[in-house]
């Protein structure tokens, strides 16, 4: 077995397995939408699946890909100055998970740095860790929202840099002006970069920038998973330019061969009768007031989230002791120490899979325990 694999950390189990031990349990832990999947879209899925149910096309359906372009399209525009995008710009692939796959694969010799920020999403890491590149972490911004001399001395030095708007883990979403100095900075330095927007469309208040549009190479992460809660269908897509989609389909090829063939009818359903999406994140919205609230009146410090459906707070001691203990008063949350070296005085708070009044139970149970 490989070094590299053996030493994959997947302690983060031990939450969801404590979690499932104890009655309860305020499951905040779980990066999940408490919502199904919308039914129109479950209907176009069923309308055809009584066809023939073989590969997809490697890049995806047409049908697929256009619904996709579309959506980009109308959302920023891609490359330098926004323009448009065709569909020889996708790839559609399973889940956005194996869009970052393929591009760190096909990127990435064992010699060549990724960058994070710290905290990032865990599993960059551990894309890394399989297709045996090198990674390094550094905090991005400063609290006055300007890229850190640290992080741009890191970026410049580094072959990839990924960026991740609106945030997981810190519902974190950057403005314009930080979307244009990241972007920059990368096309200045010749690093290329990847614009994870898996949550794009869920933003409270604030518009969603790709730091994409500001340099010339770059690709954007699409998913259906977290904006049509459609996690199990496993529908993602690369945005990039036609010459490395070719690349990247290699590694698709050799790893899922295509996305699946039913979830893309599901997906562009989903995609082109997206009214739901707009329910969904009044609510997320509705959920993140009432999370914030509470937050405040513990006394914890966080920066307020503006996207996606995490908060991050601070509480004062080491991550994964407490979330250990929170967990026996009924409260599962997930601790900072996997996500950067600075946040294991953190916790991962996801308010995408708990009711208000769930939030509400779960402060009244943590009132008290907190000094
Ligand atoms: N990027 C980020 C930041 C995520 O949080 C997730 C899902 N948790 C993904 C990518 C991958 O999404 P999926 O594979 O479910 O499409």
């Amino acid at each position: 077995m490989r070094e590299r694999i053996e030493n994959i950390d997947l302690s983060i189990r031990k939450i969801s397995e404590k979690a499932a031990e104890q009655d309860e349990v305020v499951r905040f832990d779980i990066g999940q939408p408490s919502f199904d999947t919308p039914e129109h879209v479950k209907e176009a899925a069923k309308e055809v699946l009584d066809n023939k149910q073989g590969y997809s096309p490697m890049l995806g359906l047409d049908e697929m890909r256009e619904a996709v372009t579309s959506e980009e399209n109308d959302k920023i525009g891609y490359g330098q100055e926004g323009e448009k995008i065709s569909k020889e710009n996708i790839m559609v692939t399973t889940g956005g998970m194996s869009a970052l796959y393929s591009i760190f694969a096909a990127r990435l010799g064992q010699n060549d740095n990724a960058v994070f920020n710290d905290p990032c999403w865990g599993p960059y890491k551990m894309i890394s860790e399989v297709s045996d590149n090198q990674w390094t972490q550094v905090q991005y911004w400063d609290e006055d929202r300007n890229l850190r001399e640290e992080a741009k001395k890191e970026i410049a030095e580094a072959d990839m840099i990924v960026v991740n708007t609106p945030g997981n883990p810190t519902g974190y979403v950057l403005t314009e002006e930080q979307a244009k100095e990241i972007g920059e900075f990368a096309d200045k330095n010749d690093t290329f970069l990847i614009s994870d927007e898996v949550y794009h469309r869920l933003t409270y208040g604030k518009k969603h920038y790709s730091p994409a549009l500001y340099t010339s190479d770059s690709a954007i992460i699409g998913s259906v998973s977290k904006n049509h809660a459609m996690t199990g269908w496993r529908i993602g897509w690369i945005v990039d330019e036609k010459e490395n989609i070719e690349q990247y389909a290699k590694v698709s090829r050799a790893s899922t061969a295509c996305p699946p063939r039913i979830s893309q009818y599901a997906a562009i359903e989903a995609l082109q009768n997206d009214s739901h999406v707009e329910e969904m994140r009044e609510t997320y919205e509705e959920r993140r007031n009432v999370l914030v609230e509470r937050m405040k009146d513990l006394g914890w410090s966080f920066v307020s989230p503006e996207g996606a459906i995490y908060a991050f707070p601070e509480v004062g001691r080491d991550s994964w002791g407490f979330c250990m203990d929170m967990i026996e008063e009924g409260v599962a949350m997930v601790p900072g120490e996997p996500m950067g070296p600075d946040s294991d005085t953190n916790v991962r708070i996801c308010f995408g899979s708990t009711t208000k009044r769930e939030i509400n139970q779960a402060f009244d149970k943590l009132e008290g325990k907190i000094e």
